[in-house]
């Protein structure tokens, strides 16, 4: 969600900063901005408005050279998208230029306490920051203005600060919201996502909550809010920049569908040996100890969760409970003695995990978390850190990142496990199935083309095949705007069946021998009132009228093949409607505000 990107050094700000900035693009955003030093002449200027990079691009002045400068791409928390809203925002007489993402909690408070009478140009709740900033400047040095403003603000930020000034320096703070600093031969970048450096630079810094930075020309300093040096880490970038491009495909999703049964085998590699899996001690330890697993996740990612609900359950014999993120952080249930949080979340950044991680961990409870991200604030703040090796995962609709949880859900519960599933063996089937869904991706293009013509849309199944249509509706609606809805087929009949007239499409997603009959029935009263039917079925259960036949694989693990064709579903439909696939409307890659 949002992004930042800051640069100073002897390359092309510009470029560096728009190129950046691109590259985050996939996180989601309705506006950018960029304040670029003009070397030779000692000005700053400002460029931004609502719409796409491509817009800014046409608008930044190219004409002399730039070697400091701070973007932004804003998903707005706090005002209309519109040019007055876009940042960079900047203070009264325009010596602070500041990009900003989060969220100011109690920025009207401070406007009533230190800014009365002052004008704003925006609605947002960061202007009052670069206010605020000038202000305090007028008595102290500027990182000392910069760390007050720090120490009164509440709620989330990454800022990237310009002084006017000081041409030759450039400021960071950091809470809650992700933010780090690349290392370069050429010159420094602050960037609130790793893949804005690709290319750009070798080595990065990620930072820790309530850090300030000051970088001055090639070296930086990192200072705690009071101004005490902190300790840090320096990591190397090892992302391929080619992984981050489209290739021969049209979209990232389609490519990121494509990938999974490879992500499936990386993870095979990586986490088996010779037929065992070699995870550390701590973390089977961790899974021996507990009395209950509670999955915190939000999203596709909490759907991967009710299916290792499953798996934890029938594998591991763990009594596993899911919970929303948001719900959780605010109304904690009752929990067991020896709780386990598993955090589930594709970015490793998702602003509704972190408040519960930090809420459980000040209770001294155990955490893990799951993530395609190894280097997110989840996976360095829990207890312990799986990686589900997805690579990166840029169209917003999440696809690889869903399967691979589900295998490594699958693996943590193995070590557990008295072996009747021989897990090495149900994955690399899999992987192999998804190859054989995919190939037959332009059918399932065909049988969409005039199905999905209604504006809503109805998935059902049972037991695990509910999870598979809870994520398979996601999906669709995120991406084709059809208004869908995932339902346990049983309960269709009390209420909601009242929805189905002539033609509404309903697709069902029948896996499980046992239950297969009874969701055939709940089929069969939503066909005899008018529904369009679809079937998505595994070999050992399909009828022949199934339009959508997979192979088999242990139940457990099936979504892993349903759910193919529902993201190849959620594809064409929004293909045929125009959609804007991978950047699909309202929606950010990962959430980083609450
Ligand atoms: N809250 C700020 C705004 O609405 C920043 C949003 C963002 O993170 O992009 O402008």
């Amino acid at each position: 969600m949002c992004g930042i990107v800051g640069y100073i050094g002897n390359k092309d700000a510009r470029e560096i900063i728009l190129n950046g900035l691109e590259k985050l693009e996939y996180r989601g955003y309705d506006s950018a901005g960029i304040t670029l030093r003009n070397n030779t002449a000692d000005t700053f200027n400002v460029y931004k408005d609502k719409g796409r990079i491509a817009h800014l691009k046409s608008i930044v002045d190219y004409s002399y050279d730039s070697g400091l400068g701070i973007g932004h791409t804003r998903w707005a928390t706090h005002g209309i998208p519109n040019y007055a809203n876009s940042h960079p925002h900047y203070s009264k007489d325009s010596r602070f230029f500041i990009v900003h993402n989060g969220v100011i909690e109690n920025y009207k408070e401070l406007i009533a306490t230190y800014l009365q009478g002052s004008v704003f140009a925006s609605d947002t709740d960061t202007e009052v920051i670069a206010h605020l900033i000038e202000r305090f400047s007028a008595k102290m040095s500027v990182s000392e203005a910069i760390r007050k403003t720090m120490s009164l603000l509440e709620g989330s930020y990454a800022l990237a600060i310009i002084d006017r000034d000081n041409p030759h320096k450039m400021y960071a703070a950091k809470n809650k919201s992700p933010l780090l600093i690349g290392l370069s031969d050429h010159g420094i970048i602050v960037a609130s996502d790793v893949m804005a450096c690709v290319g750009y630079a070798k080595e990065y810094i990620p930072l820790d909550d309530k850090s300030f930075v000051e970088v001055d020309g090639a070296s930086y300093k990192i200072k705690d809010i009071i101004g005490k040096p902190m300790e840090h880490d320096v990591k190397e970038i090892d992302i391929d920049a080619s992984n981050i491009e489209k290739g021969e495909y049209a979209h990232f999703m389609l490519k990121e569908i494509n990938e999974q049964p490879g992500v499936i085998r990386n993870i095979l590699q990586r986490y088996f040996k010779d037929g065992k899996v070699t995870l550390n001690g701590p973390i089977k330890e961790a899974l021996q100890e507990t009395d209950r697993i509670y999955i915190i996740a939000a999203g596709t990612s909490m759907n991967a969760g009710f299916v290792g609900k499953q798996i934890f359950e029938k594998m591991a014999n763990i009594p596993t409970e899911v919970h929303i993120a948001s719900e959780f952080a605010y109304n904690m249930p009752l929990l067991t003695k020896n709780p386990l949080f598993i955090f589930i979340s594709q970015s490793g950044e998702t602003a509704d995990l972190r408040a519960v991680l930090v809420n459980i961990k000040a209770k001294g409870y155990r955490s893990l978390t799951i993530t395609n991200v190894k280097t997110s604030t989840l996976a360095r703040e829990a207890d312990h850190f799986v990686e589900i090796m997805a690579g990166p995962e840029i169209a917003v609709a999440s696809t690889k990142a869903y399967t691979a949880q589900i295998a490594i859900l699958g693996i943590l519960a193995y070590g557990l496990s008295d072996g009747h599933i021989n897990l090495y063996k149900e994955l690399s089937r899999v992987a192999i199935s998804m190859e054989n869904i995919i190939d037959k991706r332009e059918y399932i293009e065909s049988l969409v083309k005039d199905y999905l013509t209604k504006r809503n849309c109805f998935y059902i199944g049972r037991g695990i095949d509910y999870y598979t249509c809870l994520e398979a509706s996601l999906k669709l609606k995120e991406i084709s705007y059809i208004q869908t809805e995932g339902f346990a087929a049983g309960e269709l009949k009390h209420g909601t069946i009242a929805l189905i007239e002539d033609n509404t499409p309903v697709i069902a997603i029948i896996s499980q021998r046992d239950i297969s009959k009874n969701t055939r029935s709940n089929l069969y009263e939503v066909k005899s009132r008018g529904a369009h039917t679809l079937v998505i079925s595994t070999k050992s259960v399909h009828d022949q009228d199934d339009q959508i036949i997979v192979d088999d694989v242990h139940e457990l693990f099936s979504p892993m093949l349903t759910v193919i064709p529902s993201q190849l579903i959620a594809y064409y439909a929004a293909l045929a409607r125009g959609n804007d696939i991978d950047k699909p409307r309202n929606l950010a890659k990962s959430v980083t505000v609450e």
